[in-house]
């Protein structure tokens, strides 16, 4: 699953960051670090310097995924760090074949390091170049982390048309997990008002959980730590786990329809 919006400081690192944590509770979970900024590297204790061979090597060199993933700080939660190089991978990319597979192809190839594992997340930059759209010709399916503003509605309006476009040329089955607003302010009727224009217009599209403005979510990626570490009893740890659940939720719910649509 892919976390995209081609808005910045939405919550998407995060979000990766505290989802995997959450679901390697009890399942294996791999994050794949897209942005060049390298923030959910660093929130899971991989510090700039220590990077090494990451989603650059994988893309743009070729290097088999299990030389590129590392443990993180979380048990059951692997990591392919953004290696420093990944900077220039949006427009390295342009020249490569196949530039918009890479990614694919790659965990293809690499399927035995995934032996085991439950899930794979995407943390995508904030932008619609090369490396989000390998994440999303690669997902089944992507999350949208919103934060409850003002133009909210047209940014998400603008990944929406990504993904039927990425579906015309790509990656048919290309699926919306749902949106999260996140970030949340209840004290602020702005938050409030958006929030309600969100489930208006998306309905059961958006997550019934919401995340919290919460400090201790911000100070944990400065320990490497996920918040659901760092302090599992604060409000955005909670909220984090509420999140992993849900989304189980709506994953066997799911595999639910499919398996009686196949059966009738
Ligand atoms: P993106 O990956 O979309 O650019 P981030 O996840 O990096 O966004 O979040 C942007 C900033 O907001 C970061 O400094 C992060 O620590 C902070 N932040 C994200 N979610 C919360 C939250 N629930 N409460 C407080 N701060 C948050
Ligand atoms: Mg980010």
């Amino acid at each position: 699953m892919a976390l995209a919006n081609q808005k910045g400081g939405v919550g998407k690192t995060t979000t990766a960051v505290n989802l995997a944590a959450a679901l390697a509770a009890r399942h294996r979970v791999v994050l794949i670090d897209l942005d060049p900024q390298g923030n959910a590297s660093t929130g899971l204790g991989i510090p700039r310097a220590e990077r090494g061979a990451g989603s650059y090597s994988l893309l743009v060199e070729g290097r088999p995924l299990a030389e590129v993933l590392r443990e993180t700080s979380v048990p059951n939660l692997s990591i392919v760090p953004a290696d420093p190089n990944l900077a220039g991978g949006e427009l390295e990319l342009v020249d490569l074949a196949k530039r918009e597979t890479r990614l694919r192809d790659a965990l293809d190839q690499g399927r035995d390091a995934l032996k085991g594992v439950d899930w794979v997340l995407l943390d995508c930059p904030p932008s619609l170049g090369l490396l989000t759209l390998n994440a999303l010709v690669t997902a089944e399916a992507v999350m949208v982390p919103l934060q409850a503003e003002f133009y909210a509605l047209e940014g998400v309006s603008q990944i929406i048309q990504t993904l039927d476009r990425v579906r015309a040329g790509f990656n048919p089955s290309l699926r919306l997990e749902g949106i999260v607003l996140t970030m949340f302010d209840r004290r602020n009727n702005l938050s409030e008002a958006v929030a309600t224009d969100v489930r208006g217009f998306f309905g059961s599209q958006v997550y019934d959980t919401v995340i919290p403005r919460n400090i201790r979510v911000s100070e944990a990626p400065s320990h490497g730590l996920p918040v659901t570490l760092y302090d599992p009893r604060s409000p955005g740890a909670e909220a984090y786990a509420k999140l992993a659940t849900e989304f189980l939720r709506r994953h066997r719910a799911r595999m639910r329809e499919l398996a009686k649509s196949e059966g009738a």
